[in-house]
């Protein structure tokens, strides 16, 4: 196994060294948790906890190189459940913090000149004093979590919002005139029908929002949908109306016009979400706050998932993070393809070899031949690329790439 690894190696150094150009800070706070979620958050925590907590964002971030940003990503959470003069002091330090400098064009990112800075919204709590906060601050793109238009299904979810709270979120942004608006969506709901998730499309696409992002749900065990699903309260959707309501979205999606960019992710030519880009291309990037993840120089280090000791580790001066993992060689050669791969357009070859050290169509070179021959996979322009026949057993051809 080692000799066939230094074999696939080429001969140049990885070249993905620099300094990152992206941050993400995770604000560990929701109005309420919904039903279905495993993302770290707390319900109900108090302003002062609140207060301290963006007293210590700031600090973590004061101990960061002063880098000029090309994306800037604030998400939870939930960042619009602060209230607003503590969201407006969080993203005004960030944008004094950090400068946001102009990208260079990529043909992966056409028109994508101005820098990106995209905060999470809920509908359920969006007001003028939050956008007020949002706008001050020079935030350009806004991430609007809806996942559904229909009551039954909000519910089931246990949102805090129902469909008229995200039409009227949607009308508050346009009103604004914020340019870039992604939604997110869900589907594959306990209870959902197809019908009913063609008509969340519907009303997406009139909705003209220039990106969506696209999950199927995934009921984790230990969330209380997921309990629901074990006492036998809900039954979970049949891998088939899963598969049904993947390939109508995607069908639906690009008659109006959206680019199918990434396995969960549409957008208007010219709107990827470019801080969502540097993840998949597997280049470096900072995180502040509790379970944030950052990837800097190899190395991928997760902070605290808990706010109290979050912010007690950053004021006594010690480190918040709590876990570290070194990606290295061939190890990162492969998140590199996985997270690629996950891109419609795939990787570029030459570009995974600058990047990592290997040459993929020897480091891959079984699965690449496996999947090719059954239509999942092909090597075209200099890319490898999944086929359309491969999206709805995405997971399992990645799989291979492990
Ligand atoms: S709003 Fe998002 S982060 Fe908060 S509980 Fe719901 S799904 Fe989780």
């Amino acid at each position: 196994m080692e000799k066939k690894a230094d074999q696939n190696r080429a001969r140049a150094e990885p070249a993905d060294a620099g300094t990152p150009q992206s941050l993400y800070v995770h604000v560990p706070f929701c109005v309420r948790k919904c039903g279905y979620c495993d993302f770290y958050s707390l319900a109900g925590a108090t302003q002062d906890l609140m207060r301290a907590y963006v007293a210590a964002v700031e600090q973590e971030g004061g101990a960061l190189p002063e880098t000029p940003l090309r994306t800037l990503y604030v998400g939870g959470g939930t960042p619009t459940a602060l209230p607003p003069p503590l969201l407006r002091r969080l993203l005004d330090g960030l944008r004094r913090r950090f400068t946001l400098g102009r990208p260079p064009a990529t043909p992966s990112v056409p028109g994508g000149e101005a820098p990106e800075f995209t905060v999470e919204a809920n509908p359920g709590v969006l007001d003028d004093a939050l956008l007020d906060a949002m706008q001050d601050a020079g935030v350009n793109r806004v991430s609007l979590g809806v996942q559904s238009f229909h009551p039954e299904t909000l519910a089931t979810l246990g949102r805090i919002h129902g469909p008229d709270q995200a039409l009227r979120a949607l009308d508050l942004l346009r009103r604004r005139g914020t340019r870039h608006v992604s939604l997110d969506l869900m589907f594959a709901v306990p209870g959902q029908t197809l019908d009913q998730w063609l008509s969340d499309l519907r009303a997406a696409v009139a909705s003209d929002v220039e990106h969506m992002s696209v999950y199927g749900l995934a009921i984790e065990p230990h969330t209380p949908l997921g309990r629901r699903v074990a006492a036998g309260d809900l039954a979970p959707l049949p891998d088939e109306a899963y598969a049904e309501m993947q390939m109508a979205t995607r069908q639906a999606l690009l008659a109006a016009g959206y680019e199918h960019y990434e396995l969960s992710n549409f957008a208007r030519p010219g709107r990827r979400c470019r801080h969502n880009l540097t993840y998949w291309h597997n280049r470096s990037y900072f995180a502040l706050g509790p379970a944030a993840t950052s990837y800097v120089g190899g190395l991928r280090e997760t902070r605290i998932a808990d706010v109290a000791e979050y912010v007690r580790r950053i004021q006594a001066g010690s480190s918040p993070v709590a876990e570290t993992e070194r990606l290295a060689g061939e190890r990162r050669a492969r998140e590199t393809a996985i997270l690629g791969l996950r891109l419609l357009e795939g990787f570029d070859v030459a570009a995974f070899e600058r990047q990592t050290g290997f040459a993929p169509l020897h480091l891959f070179a079984e699965p690449i031949a496996r999947h090719r021959g059954l239509g999942l996979l092909e090597v075209a322009d200099g890319h490898v690329r999944l086929t359309p026949a491969a999206l709805p057993v995405a997971d399992s051809v990645l799989a291979d790439f492990v």
